[in-house]
């Protein structure tokens, strides 16, 4: 009789080694995460080294010559700019390197559409760089961090990658780093590019590409980590009903030096709100309208006067991803204007 662990020994369609070289650079997150006890309910991100991750997914090694080498071991709700810059610095040397053909970044799933847009934006590189996660920890029945992998690897070997920039591979689909958003706390099937639909499928190792991404991004980006130590302070404020404007008081007072409102509707807020963003404004401090919603363009002058107030308006941008634009953005510029064309061609 033939056994499962005999069948997953013999390997898929093809046996011979992989040949393309993919590096590793993992952060962490649930897909590393372990249950105490396992199997049950509750588990810590970030338990498991990216060695044991590789380990555990069959043939891997058939698609794919892997190293992995771990840059952080932490829950992504952990994620702050010093990790970013560290990651970013790792990332620009192993895409350099004549020996990777293409990277991949294991990362909860909490704020990688944060850290994917970040890369995206900094790293100038054709080689495919690949970002994955799960929703269920490690030691789970049912985990998908190994499906996730493979599928991951999958995808950045596959001919179509290059000059995609920062794509997250997670439950069968692809997606542009600049457009995806998590979506549930908890379902497998967590992210989507709500405006625009996916970067392609990969089932079980089998890629399909759709297409290509149209905003700046990568080579054509303006932004980079040169010098960088730090990134400006941007805060987000979130907007509601009776929304009290003594928090955008607050930010401006510790010293952010923009500010991103996570507006109701089209990135509205009530009136106190507006003319304290408008006086922030009017003191240096660049604000951005995004919206709270889930999906949805947040239009320049429509209900709210952007020119007359000098606020950007963030386009597509949901409230993480301006913020991190706004970051790069002002490590340039604070000019108004310039940051608008930023939101809009980004
Ligand atoms: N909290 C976890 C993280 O973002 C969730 C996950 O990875 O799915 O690290």
């Amino acid at each position: 009789m033939v056994t499962l662990a005999a069948l997953l020994a013999a390997g898929g369609a093809s046996a011979a080694p992989g040949t393309s070289r993919v590096t590793v650079l993992a952060t962490g997150g649930t897909i590393a995460g372990a249950q105490a006890p396992e199997g049950g309910y509750g588990y810590k991100s970030g338990s498991f080294d990216i060695k044991d991750l590789i380990a555990a997914v069959p043939n891997l090694d058939k698609l794919a010559t892997i190293s992995g080498e771990q840059v952080v071991n932490i829950g992504s709700q952990d994620m702050n700019d010093e990790v970013w810059l560290k990651l970013a610095r790792r990332l620009a040397e192993v895409v350099k390197s004549p020996g990777t053909d293409a990277v991949i970044i294991t990362h909860g799933t909490d704020t990688m559409e944060e850290t994917g847009y970040f890369l995206d934006l900094v790293t100038k590189t054709e080689k495919p760089i690949v970002m994955v996660g799960s929703m269920r920890p490690a030691t789970a029945i049912s985990a998908d961090g190994p499906s996730n992998l493979y599928n991951g690897v999958a995808t950045a070997i596959s001919p179509g990658a290059r000059g995609r920039g920062v794509m997250v591979v997670l439950n069968d689909q692809i997606d542009y780093a600049r457009n995806v958003v998590k979506t549930n706390t908890s379902d497998v099937q967590t992210f989507h590019s709500v405006n625009r639909g996916p970067a392609g499928v990969a089932n079980t190792g089998v890629v399909t590409w759709f297409a290509p991404l149209d905003k700046k991004h990568g080579m054509t980006s303006e932004f980079g980590i040169d010098g960088l130590t730090r990134l400006p302070r941007v805060d987000i404020i979130y907007a509601h009903a009776g929304m009290n404007p003594d928090l955008i008081d607050a930010a401006v007072k510790l010293g952010a030096k923009g500010l991103v409102i996570a507006g109701v509707g089209d990135g509205n807020m009530t009136a106190p709100a507006l003319e304290r963003v408008t006086a922030a404004a009017k003191a240096g401090v660049v604000v951005v309208r995004s919206s709270r919603l889930g999906s949805g363009i947040v239009y320049r002058n429509n209900e709210v006067d952007d020119d007359k107030l000098g606020l950007v308006a963030s386009d597509e941008l949901n409230p993480a991803k301006s913020r991190v634009l706004l970051m790069l953005a002002l490590t340039r510029t604070s000019d108004v204007a310039k940051i608008q064309k930023m939101f809009d061609e980004y």
